[in-house]
């Protein structure tokens, strides 16, 4: 049976990882990964655990499957998770490059999406699918901050908005 909860995309570069760092950075500590040094803030990790409550949880990053293998493992995230997968070569030449890996990933189903790097693009994805009765939410985040608890409150209160349309 497939799951009637929406799906929630989670980028890591500017969610998880941060960068752009202020002196006064959310709670968290530096890491060596494959030969590069990041910045996993603690506090979304967490916000993540309370978001697979009320969504299907997926990774939708550059990392692809080595999100999985780094950080359930050093930051406590919820995983393994599925992974959108992406193209070499995206196919659409001005899109947003994830948008059509994320279009064949999720169909049809509700969707909030948390990322970054969010352009005019993905604001007219997610328009359309919403004025095509598909509910998506897309959560915007700080490089240097991350998701914090009102990236969550909105995910919240979007998964209560697919359920009272269900
Ligand atoms: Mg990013």
């Amino acid at each position: 049976m497939p799951s009637d909860r929406p799906l929630l995309l989670i980028d890591v570069d500017g969610v998880l990882a941060l960068f752009n760092l202020t002196a006064d950075p959310p709670p968290g500590a530096w890491h060596m990964i494959e030969g590069f040094v990041y910045y996993l803030q603690t506090t979304g990790a967490q916000l993540l655990h309370a978001a697979g409550d009320r969504f299907d949880l997926a990774w939708c990053t550059g990392w692809e499957d080595r999100a999985n293998d780094h950080l359930p493992r050093l930051l406590g995230t919820p995983g393994p998770l599925p992974v959108v997968h992406f193209e070499r070569n995206p196919g659409r030449g001005n899109a947003h490059w994830k948008l059509d890996a994320i279009d064949a990933f999720c169909g049809g189903r509700p969707t909030a999406w948390i990322d970054d790097a969010l352009n005019d693009q993905c604001t007219d994805w997610a328009a359309a699918r919403n004025a095509a009765g598909i509910p998506t939410l897309l959560v915007e985040t700080e490089p240097h901050r991350g998701m914090q608890q009102a990236h969550l409150d909105a995910l919240i209160a979007f998964a209560d908005s697919c359920d009272a349309a269900g």
